[in-house]
């Protein structure tokens, strides 16, 4: 699943393909409906042509396209992505929505490959609408450390799922979670509000680590098309290798694994408390 590294370096790639300024011509949108009607839905396209792009903001993994005029969000759900297509290239399969813009005088598209169909495509009224029940961004360079360990300390839930809820900070996928949690050496069952202040700071800034050093890796290996490279939680962007039968880099023995709300988690039962 694309999560905050892949959805910033994506955010990035439009920005260079000259979406900002553009202006939309046409939107073609396939006729299946959508499996999910609230996350999954394609709605409001026809109200694109003529707007102009005014940026591209990104919070956790939801995209604002903002307009000369209302917002356009995007949200790659499980499997989409979006590529910047000349006026001749094919669509590549899968494709659920062809927007058709202009720049100056040069046309091209940008179109969304989506397999399983759980992207979003929708258009909002306002910035605050579309980014309405998310937390301030995981990379926000305005959350301090102890603002992320405040706003932690007073939970008692496990420190796995409170990680993944995007409503208290915006954009820790499960993966990255996994990571951060291996790197401090915290076991994703503690609660909360019993892990010390000086481990959440921590916490806080492998969080920050693990999401910056992705999206490193990312920017250092585009396609042979010069896009963004896709998540591959297996790849050497991980210190955790998140597969059955792998080992802890610091104990050498296996990684254990637990299920939060259905999503794996891998963790070392001897370094991580
Ligand atoms: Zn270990």
């Amino acid at each position: 699943m694309p999560e905050l590294p892949e959805v910033e370096s994506l955010r990035r790639y439009l920005v260079r393909e000259g979406v900002v300024g553009s202006v939309f011509e046409r939107v073609d949108v396939e006729e299946k409906p959508s499996p999910d009607k609230g996350t999954g839905a394609i709605a409001g396209t026809e109200l694109l042509p003529g707007r102009r792009v005014m940026s591209l903001e990104r919070r956790g993994k939801q995209i604002a396209v903002v307009l000369d005029e209302g917002v356009l969000g995007l949200h790659m759900g499980m499997t989409g992505r979006i590529d910047v297509l000349a006026p001749d290239e094919p669509i590549p399969r899968f494709t659920r929505v062809e927007f058709h813009l202009k720049n100056r005088d040069s046309h091209f598209r940008m179109v969304l490959a989506d397999p399983r169909r759980w992207g979003m495509v929708r258009r909002f009224e306002s910035l605050e609408s579309i980014f309405s029940g998310l937390g301030p961004d995981a990379l926000d360079p305005n959350l301090t450390a102890e603002q992320f360990a405040e706003a932690v300390s007073r939970r008692t839930s496990p420190i796995k799922p409170l990680l993944l809820d995007q409503s208290l900070i915006a954009g820790i996928g499960n993966i990255y979670a996994d990571e951060a949690l291996h790197r401090v050496k915290i076991s994703p069952s503690r609660r909360a509000n019993r892990i010390s202040r000086k481990h959440l700071i921590a916490l806080s800034g492998a969080i920050r680590e693990s999401l910056e050093h992705a999206l490193e890796f990312i920017q250092s290996h585009p396609d042979e098309q010069g896009r963004p490279y896709i998540v591959d939680a297996l790849d050497d962007r991980m210190r955790l290798v998140r597969r059955p039968g792998s080992f802890c880099p610091r104990c050498e023995i296996p990684l254990r694994t637990l299920k939060f709300g259905g999503r794996t988690t891998y963790f070392c039962r001897n370094c991580q408390r």
